[in-house]
């Protein structure tokens, strides 16, 4: 809307993209915000809940929203508050299978394909505003045990510091490609969008805003604080982002699980967030008809317990607490 008068204040727009055709026709959309300062500057590209149940992120970017001073702003922010309404609609991490046979997580098949299956062409529509960008922000949360922490790729230093400006106490580095262990090939962990951001060189990072399908005050105002820190970080805000002392961890794949199914009671004294050592008890799966104890589980590591496993009712194999080695420096 030009009236001759020079745009100085930046402006906001919303956009409504097609993301895939549904079976019956009906169009999958879901809205883009696009953020452009008078100023140019770089690209930021954030996004929430392609994991739908993960809400979190939305509530982040909807109070990103109301605190960007956007005739401040010197670039281009473009936003996408839910990345996969299926997910979404399902209070979900998955979509069903009659969706997408091929793979149900969204968030292992980028960078999508236009001719694929439904989350693969998802992705593709979104991937079109990603490759432009000089930075991504991929927000998701864990469960409820888990602490909020920021991961990046190991030794990519550009993602790293992407993490340490938005700010979340605990830095995870995760190894890729070559590096990386089985586990993380077979869990297809090469599919994440910030796996193949990183591969196309653009810094990436996937902060875990605590837990899923409640909005959890302080975290959401530490995701909007950390995404503004990015924007003066990317020299898109003014001002400087503060001095910070993070811990480094390396994640690690191979948590504690269950070997055998029973009700799991975690040590009542265990907190996430604090250091234990290899061997300490971690908590007992007992059988529920006669009490009888059928595994004591323990740390297998020295590191940062950042995840124990509160829903009780488990079976083997199933994660029971996770603990990251601190990085050596
Ligand atoms: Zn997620």
């Amino acid at each position: 809307m030009s009236h001759g008068i020079p745009e100085t204040d930046g402006t906001h727009e919303t956009n409504e993209i097609t993301l895939a055709r549904l079976p019956s026709g009906v169009a999958l959309t879901t809205t883009t915000h696009t953020y452009r300062g008078a100023e140019e500057g770089p690209t930021l590209y954030v996004q929430a809940a392609q994991h739908g149940r993960e809400i979190n992120g939305t509530e982040t970017l909807r109070r990103f929203h109301e605190r960007l001073p956007l005739e401040s702003l010197s670039g281009t922010v473009v936003a996408v508050p839910v990345a996969n309404p299926l997910t979404f609609d399902r209070v979900s991490y998955t979509t069903p299978e009659q969706l997408d046979s091929v793979n149900a997580n969204m968030n292992r098949i980028w960078p999508g394909d236009a001719g694929g299956s439904l989350h693969q062409r998802m992705a593709a529509r979104l991937w079109e505003e990603i490759s432009q960008a000089d930075a991504v922000i991929d927000l998701h949360t864990g469960s409820p045990d888990m602490l909020p922490h920021t991961v990046y790729q190991e030794g990519d230093t550009r993602s790293r510091r992407l993490a340490e400006a938005f700010g979340i106490d605990l830095l995870l580095s995760e190894e890729a490609d070559d590096d990386a262990s089985d586990e993380w090939h077979r869990r297809g962990f090469a599919g994440k969008l910030r796996v193949a951001a990183a591969n196309e060189g653009i810094p990436s990072i996937t902060p875990e805003l605590a837990h899923n399908k409640q909005i959890v005050e302080d975290v959401v105002d530490e995701g909007v604080d950390g995404l503004l820190d990015v924007c003066r970080y990317l020299g898109m805000l003014p001002g400087e982002i503060p001095e910070r002392d993070l811990t480094v961890a390396r994640n690690h794949l191979g948590q504690v699980t269950a070997t055998t199914a029973g009700l799991f009671r975690p040590k009542p004294s265990l907190e996430v967030g604090q250091e234990i050592t290899a061997g300490t008890p971690i908590g007992t799966v007992y059988d529920p008809t006669t009490y009888e104890p059928l595994h004591e589980a323990v740390a297998d590591r020295n590191g940062i317990l950042y995840a124990l496993t509160q829903e009780a009712t488990v079976v083997g194999g199933d994660q029971l607490a996770s603990v990251a080695l601190i990085r050596e420096e």
